[in-house]
């Protein structure tokens, strides 16, 4: 962690985000990026207008933007929110990404919303695709869990952070939710879930964190699928999200009708992932695909309407699954779920569900080897230099060469082997099969998950 500390006095500003979240009325953002090429921010926020005032209209919904990051823009997410008027800056949330970032980026960033004001805030590590994996070693990343513990310093922010909970490998879905608990006790007041169309994952969800007590607000991201955006996601350009063949054939059975029918087809699934996610406690939804004041009205409707009309769960699920039409939303392959019967019932109060335990994951002779070699030579690594013992390390672990050696705190795995450097649990950008995004590689928060599942009992179920 950097010695810089954010030392900011923020004025008590009206928050209608932060109260709508504390009040249960369900919100609906609309999610807009920061402009690749604009020339101007004025130019950017004056595009932006029509759609912010639309959505600021939507009273009954809480209405605004997300607005994204992008690390190729000239500027920042929370510059874009700073050029919009200033009594709704706060109706908003701005993503801060880690990509390309340093500490004292994020300060700079963090200091330039308190000056304008702008309290939501919501930290991610950031994308590492398109880049390569040396393009990706090479560049600065700052995870989300380290923004949170910097705004923490400063009061009066109202931070949120992402998860993907769309895993469906045991030790991938285990990184998730502990980085899920560190995300809240580095203070987190709310969640967005990044981008899916699997309701069964988003009720395990729900349900681990009402079994743990964890009753954080979240907001649901969801897509309002064109024909173009289609492609991308079945050729895997977008990057954390994933579906599976069953789902894919099902839209592309659905970009064979009319565009009427694919549009009808598009608006009907929000409408129902979007009361599912409100009878499952999310407290709102982040859409995106809604680019125009238009389309946001139309959007708005649906949601009254599915709100509306969905009460009960029970209503819900017939619904969904005559839609879904007995879609799998998993490949065979990896199939881990963490509670029996989610997708068939509301959560049980009376009974709370009990985790599945995979048992131990497999580690093989040799993997086996390895970890008691790197015990036996670097079980106090955290307690020397780190350059001590350089090249034993370098051969037995992988090191890349750090500031202060974690690895007895890493299960004696180099979490600098991590593209993004990230020390605290996985990205969101997890393979299906356990692999990193960028390489052809494990990941490295999965491979620690596995190997200290040998060692000690672990406690993700709870
Ligand atoms: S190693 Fe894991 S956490 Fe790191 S970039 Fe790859 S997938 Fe993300």
């Amino acid at each position: 962690m950097s010695e810089i500390q954010l030392n900011i006095a923020l004025e008590k500003i009206e928050n209608p985000l932060q109260k709508a979240l504390a009040g249960g009325r369900f919100v609906y953002l609309a999610e807009c990026h920061v402009p690749e090429e604009e020339r101007s921010i004025v130019q950017a926020a004056e595009r932006i207008m029509p759609l912010a005032e639309k959505m600021w209209s939507l009273d009954d919904l809480c209405g605004g933007l997300a607005i994204l990051d992008l690390p190729e823009s000239s500027f920042s997410a929370i510059e874009l929110l700073s050029a919009l008027p200033e009594n709704k800056r706060n109706c908003n949330c701005a993503f801060l990404s880690g990509s390309g970032r340093d500490t004292e980026d994020i300060i700079s960033e963090l200091k330039h919303a308190a000056g304008a004001g702008i309290r939501n805030i919501t930290t991610v590590s950031g994308d590492a695709l398109p880049r390569t994996l040396r393009e990706c070693r090479s560049r600065q990343f700052t995870s989300s869990i380290n923004s949170l513990q910097l705004i923490r310093d400063a009061e009066d922010f109202f931070p949120g952070s992402t998860i993907n909970p769309f895993h469906y490998r045991a030790d991938a879905l285990w990184g998730t939710l502990s980085n899920l608990k560190r995300k809240l006790a580095s203070g987190a007041e709310y969640l967005v879930v990044q981008s899916g169309w699997d309701m069964l994952q988003i009720q395990t969800l729900s349900w681990y964190m009402l079994r743990n007590r964890l009753y954080t607000p979240y907001l649901v991201r969801l897509t309002l699928l064109t024909p173009d955006k289609v492609e991308r996601i079945v050729s895997g350009e977008v990057p954390g999200v994933r579906i599976s063949r069953d789902f894919r054939k099902l839209l592309e059975q659905e970009l064979c009708g009319n565009s009427a029918q694919f549009e009808a087809a598009q608006y009907r699934r929000l409408e129902l992932q979007a009361a599912g996610a409100r009878l499952m406690g999310a407290s709102g939804v982040i859409v995106s695909g809604v680019t125009s004041p238009g389309k946001a009205e139309i959007v708005a409707r649906k949601l009254r309407s599915a709100l509306d009309e969905f009460k009960c769960f029970e209503h819900w699920l017939d619904e969904y699954n005559l839609h879904q039409a007995g879609v799998e939303m998993t490949n065979a392959l990896h199939n881990y779920r963490l509670y029996d019967r989610v997708l068939r019932r509301s959560y049980p109060f009376d009974e709370p569900p009990t985790g599945n335990d995979p048992g131990v994951f497999p580690v093989s002779r040799s993997e086996r080897f390895g970890q008691k070699l790197r015990k036996m030579f670097f079980a106090n690594a955290h307690c020397h230099r780190a350059s001590r013992d350089r090249l034993m390390k370098k051969l037995l672990a992988s090191c890349r060469g750090c500031q202060h050696c974690r690895l007895p705190e890493h299960e004696f795995v180099c979490v600098e082997n991590c593209p993004k450097g990230l020390e605290f649990g996985p990205c969101g950008g997890v393979r299906e099969d356990g692999k990193c995004e960028i390489g052809n590689f494990e990941c490295v928060h999965v491979k620690i998950v596995r190997y200290s599942s040998n060692r000690k009992p672990q406690n993700y179920l709870e």
